[in-house]
């Protein structure tokens, strides 16, 4: 089977880069992602990268124990960047091409966000890493990977979660949940499944970019992905 997909948006969250520590970054598990991601670039696959930063800060969690919003959203902004600049170095290490470009201008360490060279670095083979999510406070990073695949042409959004797709109950609790292979967008925003916020789903049907949910941690799933295996459930129209 061929490629399939040739210009992707992988949304990773923070807590991708966790691992299975409480907090922060597991320096093996990024490892196996910028593997895994050196890999289909390695085939000439164009590869956008959104990170979070849950992991590391969490907006709506610091205001809920008191913190102005705006102000804690901006924290949960400057975090992604850590994973960012993290991600770049283990992508580095392995030969691969990168550039951080950072919706809040951090000019010393990344670029700022200029949506026409982020798809020229993308046409050179150089996978782009966007920080700092969409420069917003009450927004998520879920959203700003839909906004970004709009904007760069991406032909899907790879979701990875630690799941391998979307159930009609939360298969860690329930035995007989059931996987979706394919779903609507409506589907998701009616029956709440809580696979991308709301809004994201909606920026990604508005502009009918269809969004793969699987599982990162079973090893050569991205590769499965851009093939257009059915290795997650996909959100389409
Ligand atoms: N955030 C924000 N605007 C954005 C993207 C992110 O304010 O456009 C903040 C928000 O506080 C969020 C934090 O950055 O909690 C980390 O992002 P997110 O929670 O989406 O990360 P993930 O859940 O993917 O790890």
């Amino acid at each position: 089977m061929g490629i399939k997909y040739r210009r992707v948006l992988l949304k990773l969250s923070g807590e991708a880069l966790m691992g299975e520590l409480g907090y922060g970054i597991d320096p093996s598990v990024v490892q196996e992602i910028a593997t895994e991601v050196a890999e289909v670039v390695g085939e000439g696959v164009q590869m956008a990268i959104v990170v979070g930063g849950g992991n590391i800060f969490r907006g709506i969690k610091a205001s809920a124990a008191g913190m102005d919003r705006a102000t804690a959203d901006y924290i949960g902004m400057i975090a992604t960047v850590m994973n960012a600049m993290t991600l770049q170095d283990a992508l580095e290490r392995m030969g691969i091409p990168t550039r951080v470009q950072t919706a809040i201008a951090m000019q010393e360490v990344a670029e700022p966000y200029i949506r026409r060279r982020a798809i020229r670095h993308l046409e050179k083979g150089r996978v782009v890493i966007f920080g700092a999510g969409s420069g917003n406070p009450f927004f998520t990073t879920d959203t700003t990977a839909a906004l970004r695949a709009a904007e760069i042409d991406a032909e899907v959004i790879f979701k990875a979660t630690k799941v391998d797709g979307i159930y009609d109950s939360d298969p860690h609790q329930n035995p007989t949940a059931r996987r979706f292979q394919s779903l609507t967008y409506s589907h998701v925003l009616t029956h709440d499944l809580r696979v991308m916020d709301s809004t994201a789903i909606a920026l990604c049907k508005e502009n009918n970019i269809p969004i793969m949910v699987f599982d990162l941690t079973v090893r050569g799933n991205i590769h499965r992905a851009v093939k257009g295996e059915p290795v997650g459930t996909i959100v389409g129209g």
